[in-house]
C-alpha cells in the first residue's frame, strides 16, 4: 500500500471520531454523517489552528447542513445534462467524464454532494459507456476527468483511462480535476508523474481556498507536476468564514504563483443543498477582484464566474470598467478609478455575421448576433501559400 492509501484509511470517518475529536453531539455527528460522509485525512486534519478556522470550516461537518431544507441536490442539472451516467455534456466542444465517486477528503461545500461518496450514483460500470460517448461524439475535443477525484484511482487504472481516452483521434487535451495537490499531496508521487507525461497534454486542475493550504508539501506536490509538463490551474470557491476577504484571496493568488500554479477561476458558492451556509453576496467577489486586478500581477487574476443555476455553464462577471460605449468610443475607468477613453472604429469585415445594431441602448451599440455556433468557422488554410522572398 502507498503512502496516502495509508492516509485515507487512518481518516477521521466516523461517528465516533467526530465526537471525540470535534466533540460533536452523537445524534447530529449521526445524521451529518448520513447525509453526507466524513472523510477528514490526517494531512489535511494537520492544518486545523483552532475551531471553526478556514480548515476546519471546509472539512468539519457543521449542523447547518441539515437545515438547507429548500435547496436542490443539483442546481447545475448536471445529471439533466448527462446522456450517458458518467458524462456531462454541456458545451460544444468539452465533456466532463466522472470517473470514481471517491475523494481524498469530503469538502462540506461540495456541489456533488448528492453522488460523490456513493459508489453505486458514480460507478466504474459506467466508464464503458463514457467512453462508446466520447468515442462517437467527434466534436468533443477536451475531457475533463473529474468525480469524485480521479487520482483517488491507483495510478494503473488512471493509466488504462488515460490510454483509452488517447486512442480517441478527436480528443486534443485532456484536464484531470483533483483537490489532491491541495487535501491529500502525497498522492503526487514520482511515478504518477512519470506515468502522466506520457499522455500528454495534460492539464491539471486543482483546488486552494486558503493561504494555509500553501505548504511544504503542497508546494512539491504542485511543481512536481509542473515539472513533468503539466500546466497546473487552480479554481477557489468563494466561502464565508473561509476566504470571503481581499487580503486572504490576494495572499493565495500570490501564493499560488509562486509554487507554479495559475488562478483560473474563482467561483460562487453553489445553491447546492446542504451547502448554502458557505454562500458570500455577489459585492464580495467584484471585491475581491477589484483588489486584485491592477493592484498585483495580472496572472494572479482568475476569471470571476458564477455557474449559473439551471445549466447555463460558467458566466464571468466584472466590476463595471465601462463607463460609457458607442459607435465612435469607449469611455473606462482604470483600477484607480481614472477616466480614460479609447476612439472607435468601424469594422469592415466582421468575421461574426448578422450585425445587429440595438438602437437607443447605450453601451449596446456594438452588440453582435451569433445566429449559430455552426457559422463561426476558421478560415481553411491557403492552398499556396506565398513564396517568402530569400534574404
Ligand atoms: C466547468 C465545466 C467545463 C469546463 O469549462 P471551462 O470553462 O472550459 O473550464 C465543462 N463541462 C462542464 C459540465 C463544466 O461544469
Ligand atoms: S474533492 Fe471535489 S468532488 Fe470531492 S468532495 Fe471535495 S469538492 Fe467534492
Amino acid at each position: 500500500m502507498e503512502l496516502w492509501q495509508q492516509m485515507i484509511r487512518d481518516s477521521v470517518h466516523t461517528v465516533d471520531h467526530l465526537v471525540e475529536k470535534f466533540e460533536m453531539d452523537r445524534g447530529e455527528a449521526e445524521r451529518l454523517n448520513e447525509f453526507f460522509q466524513v472523510r477528514i485525512n490526517p494531512y489535511y486534519l494537520s492544518l486545523i489552528r483552532s475551531k471553526n478556522d478556514p480548515i476546519w470550516l471546509q472539512c468539519v461537518p457543521n449542523i447547518k447542513e441539515l437545515h438547507d431544507f429548500d435547496a436542490s441536490d443539483d442546481p447545475l442539472m448536471e445529471d439533466a445534462m448527462s446522456p450517458v451516467p458518467n458524462i456531462t455534456h454541456r458545451y460544444p466542444d468539452r465533456a466532463l467524464f466522472l470517473t470514481t465517486s471517491q475523494c481524498g477528503l469530503y469538502c462540506r461545500f461540495c456541489t456533488r454532494k448528492r453522488k460523490v461518496g456513493n459508489s453505486e450514483k458514480i460507478s466504474m460500470k459506467g466508464l464503458e459507456a463514457a467512453f462508446k460517448y466520447l468515442e462517437k461524439h467527434t466534436e468533443i475535443r477536451d475531457v475533463i476527468m473529474s468525480g469524485g477525484d480521479p487520482l483517488m484511482l491507483t495510478d494503473m487504472m488512471l493509466e488504462k483511462i488515460l490510454k483509452r481516452l488517447r486512442l480517441i483521434p478527436h480528443i486534443e487535451i485532456i484536464r484531470i480535476g483533483t483537490k489532491m495537490p491541495c487535501v491529500l499531496p502525497q498522492r503526487i508521487t514520482p511515478k504518477l508523474v512519470d506515468m502522466l507525461k506520457k499522455y500528454h497534454p495534460i492539464y491539471i486542475n486543482t483546488h486552494f481556498n486558503h493561504p494555509w493550504e500553501i505548504t511544504e508539501e503542497s508546494s512539491k506536490a504542485c511543481q512536481m507536476l509542473a515539472d513533468a509538463g503539466c500546466p497546473v490551474g487552480n479554481q477557489m470557491v468563494l466561502m464565508k468564514g473561509v476566504n470571503d476577504n481581499p487580503f486572504v484571496v490576494k495572499e493565495l493568488m500570490q501564493k499560488l504563483l509562486k509554487i507554479r500554479v495559475r488562478p483560473y477561476y474563482i467561483y460562487m458558492a453553489d445553491e447546492t443543498k446542504g451547502a448554502n451556509h458557505f454562500r458570500t453576496s455577489i459585492s464580495k467577489g467584484l471585491e475581491i477582484i477589484e483588489h486584485l486586478r491592477g493592484w498585483t500581477s495580472g496572472l494572479a487574476v482568475p476569471h470571476f464566474v458564477i455557474d449559473a443555476p439551471g445549466g447555463g455553464g460558467k458566466i464571468p462577471i466584472l466590476p463595471n470598467y465601462v463607463l460609457h460605449l458607442d459607435d465612435e468610443k469607449i469611455v473606462l475607468r482604470n483600477y484607480q478609478h481614472k477616466v480614460y477613453t479609447y476612439k472607435n472604429v468601424e469594422e469592415e469585415n466582421p468575421v461574426l455575421p448578422a450585425v445587429k445594431k440595438k438602437q437607443n441602448q447605450p453601451g449596446r451599440a456594438i452588440v453582435r448576433e451569433l445566429t449559430a455556433p455552426e457559422a463561426v468557422t476558421t478560415p481553411e488554410p491557403r492552398k499556396n501559400p506565398p513564396v517568402l522572398a530569400e534574404a
